[in-house]
């Protein structure tokens, strides 16, 4: 079968499930305070629909999984669509990505269903900042997650942390350090205009170079890792004292769209070649219209095919998606 290969080269083999986009939390950033209009149950696709498509993904060279949201694990049974994904011959890697409150009352049976990698967004280790960020008060179930979970085997684990300027530049070195201790990988992710309410400027994205030097000023020398696959969305770096490391994703400030591999898979059931797209393509009628899946093939070729180069957010061009993150899934 000839690989998902898009007009400019690139070989697509990871796929983004979001498999909800409702969430527990209401990080300014992405969701207004009084969000609704969340997808009605019969429009969200079900586990065997979204089993479906992967296999048919994974039949066109797709091996990567993440799980998203809203929040995966508001989504009722998710062990049972990890443990069906995670059957499918070809998958080589499944991860997920959780806020992390609900991390303590299902880690087990993710364990048990055969989820390994863990990626839990958290913005800082202060509580009050983290009720100002999410306006909710969940910092230590977080925290009693990643404990469970690491004590449980789950591995790599890493923390996602939005870097937002004049917000969280005295959490930047405390993650740092909270990740060292812990053998827990730190990723700084760029703030991006994806927010619904437009929040997003440029004087609110604390940029990777100046995250760096806070981390070489206050912890240590720190080298980037050699060799790094060129299609991973963070750069990796490593303390030269060898405890530990960071990563970057750098979306604005050195954006790596021309090695993008993923494709998007939103809760309702359609399919995005990037996270900024303003067009998409819609599975769930196909699916639902008794489609063969020799035509969901066609479809996600197709869908790679008319992939852009890149996001725009460095350009007078640029147009802020009409879905915004906790729709799309990270
Ligand atoms: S912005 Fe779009 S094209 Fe660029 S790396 Fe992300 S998903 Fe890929």
């Amino acid at each position: 079968m000839e690989p998902l290969v898009d007009s400019y080269g690139r070989r697509h083999n990871n796929l983004r499930i979001s498999v909800t986009d409702r969430c527990n939390i209401r990080c300014f950033y992405c969701m207004p305070e009084d969000a609704k209009n969340f997808q009605p149950k019969p429009e969200i696709l079900t586990f065997e629909e979204v089993e479906r498509f992967v296999r048919v993904a994974v039949s066109l060279g797709v091996n990567k999984l993440r799980i998203t949201g809203g929040e995966p694990l508001l989504r009722k049974d998710l062990p049972v669509l990890i443990e069906k994904l995670a059957r499918i011959p070809g998958v080589e890697d499944l991860a997920m990505t959780t806020n992390g409150v609900l991390l303590s009352q299902h880690a087990r049976a993710l364990y048990d269903a055969g989820l390994r990698r863990l990626n839990v967004h958290l913005d800082t280790l202060d509580r009050e900042r983290f009720r100002q960020i999410t306006r909710r008060d969940d910092f230590e179930r977080v925290l009693e997650g990643i404990e469970l979970a690491r004590s449980l085997g789950f591995g790599p684990i890493k923390i996602n942390a939005v870097a937002v300027k004049n917000l969280v530049e005295a959490d930047i070195v405390p993650l740092a350090r909270y990740g060292r201790e812990r053998g827990i990988e730190i990723r700084y992710i760029e703030f991006m205009p994806l927010d619904s309410q437009g929040l997003w400027d440029r004087s609110k994205v604390l940029l990777m170079d100046d995250m760096l030097d806070m981390l070489r000023r206050e912890i240590g020398p720190l080298d980037a890792v050699p060799d790094q696959d060129p299609r991973a969305p963070a750069t990796a770096f490593r303390f030269s004292d060898g405890i530990g490391g960071v990563g970057f994703i750098a979306s604005v400030s050195k954006p790596f769209c021309l090695n993008c591999n993923r494709i998007r898979l939103t809760a309702d059931g359609h399919l995005r070649y990037c996270l900024f797209a303003i067009e998409e393509k819609n599975v769930k009628a196909l699916m639902r219209g008794g489609a063969g899946d020799e035509d969901i093939a066609a479809l996600i070729r197709v869908s790679v095919g008319e992939k852009w180069l890149g996001h725009e957010i460095n350009s007078q061009k640029f147009v802020p998606p009409p879905r915004p993150m906790y729709a799309i899934g990270g």
